[in-house]
Formats: structure tokens, C-alpha cells, sequence
């Protein structure tokens, strides 16, 4: 990976629209900071190189290098991406009660890295009314008090820069794809940093179509409902489209395609449904709201799966194979479309020559994905 400075983070990725938000190069130095889910740059700076770049999920990011350095070779056309185990699974009673997406599961993997000192704090996502709000978070009431999904684009990442700036390390992280890949890159010091060490303990993944932007579903929702009595948002599974708002007076039912007018527009380029450089990838299991799928991806997820799995806070089952053939066609038709779309707009870069674009990949892999998706 070549690594720039911020002013060519600003040039290929803020400039362009491209930025989603993630918060991964926000609170690193005086310079980046997140407003209402925007990340604007406050002055100019003169570095050559930077870690804001160096970490930033929609730079060049090079799929085969991480692909590489995680599971041990090029990155494959597989639509759900490298992974141990595929099963499904939901918080047992040991976890506690919380406002769970779907069946806790990430609540789940949390509390218990925490509890087993696996890890010494977790980057979560928290919200304040609408907005979504990254936190670093010590204890498991802490932990339920983040479960839900704000379906937002949140800048989480903002948190972990805090927390190892305060020295804190081994965190439990969870993550969107996007976040994912910029937590990955994190991983390799990408700056060649002295005395590195990764930051992350564990990262959790979670499924991601889409997101929405802040201040579009704000002015959205203002004008439709009081935005103060929101408890909580869904997306139930195909063939609902619709998107669900749960109020203090009840719920209320928005078509899909009322909604995706909010999306940002980078989403589109996003290949990745199932946080493919997550450690364990955690999404909702269609026609079962009281269960999460969940993909073993690392060695170091399994270990925390199966600690969770025997000190009793997951309870397994497992995957249907209706259910993983329905995954692998939603995850296969987001890539395809993302990948065609980069590579029509000159985004993506096969070979060392191309100009600066948004991945990196084999033209091999590119071509199987565009003309087929690609297989398992
Ligand atoms: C923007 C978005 C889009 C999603 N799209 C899909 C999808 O297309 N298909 C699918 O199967 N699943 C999707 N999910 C994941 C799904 O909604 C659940 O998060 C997942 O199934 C875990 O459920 P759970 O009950 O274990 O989560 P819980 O135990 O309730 O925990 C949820 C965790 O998510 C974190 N979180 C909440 N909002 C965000 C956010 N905006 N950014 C980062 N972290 C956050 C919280 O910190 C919390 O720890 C999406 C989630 C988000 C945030
Ligand atoms: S690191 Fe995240 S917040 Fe910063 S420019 Fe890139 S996408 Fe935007
Ligand atoms: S679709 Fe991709 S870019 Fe958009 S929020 Fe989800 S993971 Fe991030």
C-alpha cells in the first residue's frame, strides 16, 4: 500500500464523495473531526504521509495485500469472502437483557471478551436520540446499553483512536464492512510505526447493505414524526421493503424505496456485504428475528466464539442451508453490482500503473466477479 497525507485523503475521498463517515481518521491528530455524521478537515496540513490516509476504507485499498496478510492468499471472487464456520446463534440468559437487534449475539461476544479479560474495553456504537454516538466501554451494562442498530453511517472508529491515545489496547471492536477494512489496514501498520502493537483484541463484524446518511434521515424523519419518542430502527429481511421505525407510540412502516434517497452515495461502490476482514461477522438470520448468522472468519475469532460458546453466553445452532444459499446470492449481487459500477467509472486498479483509485485487486478476479459474481 502506498501511503499519502491528508491532503490526498481529502482529494480522493472527500472531494469525490466518497467518505462514509467512518471515523477512522477522526481524533487521530487536531485536524479531523466528525459533526453530525460529516468528517471535515479544520486546517491544512503538510505531512506527506499520515495515518489518516494510511487507515481510510475507501483510499486504494489493496484487497490482495490484506487478503494476504489475514488468510494467507490473493483475494478470491467468493461473495461471503474467507471464512472457518458458517452457523447461526443468539444470546443465552447469562448475557443479560438488552434491546437486541436481532438475537444479541454481538452483545454476546462482547460481554464475554470483557468478562473473560480477552479484552480490556469495546469501540461500540451508542446513539443520543437520532444520532449515533461511538463510545469505549468497560462493563457489560455498558455493552447493553449500546445493542441495537443505528442505521446511520457512524463515525465509531473515533473512539478507537481515543482509546489508544489514552493507552488503552486489546479492544473488542464492532464494525460495519467498511469499518472492518479500515480496522484491517490498522492491523498491518501501514505507517511503519515503532513499538506497534494492534489495538484490536477481536473484531466483530456486522452485515451492512447500506447505511444512511444523519442528516438526510433527520430532515426525513422530522418532517413525518417526533423525532424524540424514536426507540428503535429495522430492516426486516426480504421480501419486506419496508424500513421500520418503533416509537414511544408505535411502530411506524416507510417503504424501502422511500429510504434509499437517503443512502450515500460511496455505499454504492461498497463490495462488501459481510465484513469480509472481520474476525467473526455477525448479521440477521432471515425468517428467524430471534437469531443472528454468524460467519467464523480468523483464528483468533474462533477462539472467542468458542470461549463464549463454553462459559454459556451463545447459544449455536446450526445454519440452515436455504437460509446460507439466500446469503451468498444477497452478498454475490452487492459485489457484482459494486464492481461493475467502480470498474465502468475507472475505480478500480488492476495493474501498478493506474492512477490513484479506490481498490486494488487481480483483473482475474475483477473479470470473474463482473461476469459471474463469483462462487463459493
Ligand atoms: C448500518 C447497518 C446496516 C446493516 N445492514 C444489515 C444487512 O443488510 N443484513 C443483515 O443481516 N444485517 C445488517 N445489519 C446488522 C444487524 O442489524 C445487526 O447489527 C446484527 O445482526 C447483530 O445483531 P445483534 O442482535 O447481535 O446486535 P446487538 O446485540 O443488538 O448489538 C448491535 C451492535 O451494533 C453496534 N452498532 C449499532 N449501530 C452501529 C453503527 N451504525 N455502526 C457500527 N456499529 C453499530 C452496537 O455497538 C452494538 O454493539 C446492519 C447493521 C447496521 C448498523
Ligand atoms: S477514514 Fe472514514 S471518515 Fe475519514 S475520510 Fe476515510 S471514510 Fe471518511
Ligand atoms: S454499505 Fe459499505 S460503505 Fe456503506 S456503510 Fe455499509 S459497509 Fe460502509
Amino acid at each position: 500500500m502506498k501511503v499519502l497525507g491528508a491532503n490526498e485523503l481529502i482529494a480522493d475521498v472527500q472531494s469525490k464523495g466518497l467518505c462514509i463517515g467512518c471515523g477512522a481518521c477522526v481524533d487521530l491528530c487536531p485536524y479531523f473531526k466528525n459533526h453530525r455524521g460529516t468528517t471535515v478537515s479544520l486546517f491544512p496540513c503538510t505531512s506527506a504521509t499520515g495515518r489518516c490516509f494510511a487507515f481510510c476504507p475507501k483510499i486504494e485499498v489493496d484487497l490482495d495485500e490484506l487478503s494476504k496478510a489475514y488468510f494467507g492468499n490473493a483475494y478470491r471472487a467468493k461473495p461471503l469472502g474467507e471464512y472457518r464456520k458458517i452457523l447461526i446463534a443468539k444470546a443465552a440468559d447469562k448475557t443479560g437483557k438488552g434491546d437486541f437487534q436481532a438475537g444479541g449475539a454481538v452483545t454476546a461476544l462482547v460481554i464475554s471478551a470483557l468478562k473473560s479479560k480477552k479484552a480490556r474495553a469495546a469501540i461500540l456504537t451508542d446513539s443520543s436520540g437520532l444520532l449515533p454516538v461511538p463510545k469505549v466501554v468497560k462493563t457489560a451494562k455498558g455493552v447493553l446499553s449500546c445493542a441495537s442498530s443505528k442505521y446511520s453511517a457512524a463515525p465509531s472508529l473515533s473512539a478507537l483512536n481515543r482509546a489508544v491515545r489514552e493507552g488503552l489496547d486489546n479492544l473488542a471492536v464492532v464494525a460495519t464492512p467498511c469499518q472492518s477494512l479500515s480496522l484491517a489496514q490498522m492491523r498491518l501498520n501501514p505507517t511503519g510505526m515503532d513499538n506497534f502493537r494492534d489495538p484490536t483484541a477481536v473484531i466483530i463484524g456486522l452485515f451492512c447493505t447500506w447505511a444512511l446518511d444523519y442528516g438526510r434521515l433527520e430532515a426525513f424523519l422530522k418532517d413525518r414524526l417526533d423525532i424524540k419518542t424514536i426507540k428503535k430502527f429495522d430492516i426486516p429481511p426480504p421480501p419486506a421493503e419496508v424500513f421500520e421505525v418503533y416509537t414511544e407510540g408505535g411502530k411506524l412502516t416507510f417503504p424501502l424505496s422511500e429510504i434509499r434517497g437517503l443512502v450515500p452515495e460511496t455505499c454504492s461502490y461498497c463490495t462488501d456485504m459481510t465484513a469480509e476482514f472481520a474476525d467473526i461477522s455477525v448479521g440477521v438470520l432471515e425468517g428467524r428475528p430471534d437469531m443472528n448468522t454468524l460467519i467464523i472468519r480468523t483464528e483468533r475469532g474462533e477462539r472467542f466464539f468458542d470461549d463464549a460458546v463454553k462459559k454459556g453466553f451463545l447459544i449455536t445452532d446450526e445454519m440452515p442451508a436455504a437460509n446460507l444459499e439466500h446469503l451468498k446470492t444477497a452478498a454475490k449481487n452487492k459485489k457484482q453490482r459494486a464492481f461493475v459500477k467502480g470498474s465502468s467509472e475507472g475505480r478500480i486498479n488492476c495493474d501498478a500503473e493506474g492512477t490513484r483509485a479506490m481498490m486494488r485487486l487481480g483483473a482475474d478476479v475483477l473479470n470473474e466477479i463482473i461476469s459471474a459474481g463469483g462462487a463459493e
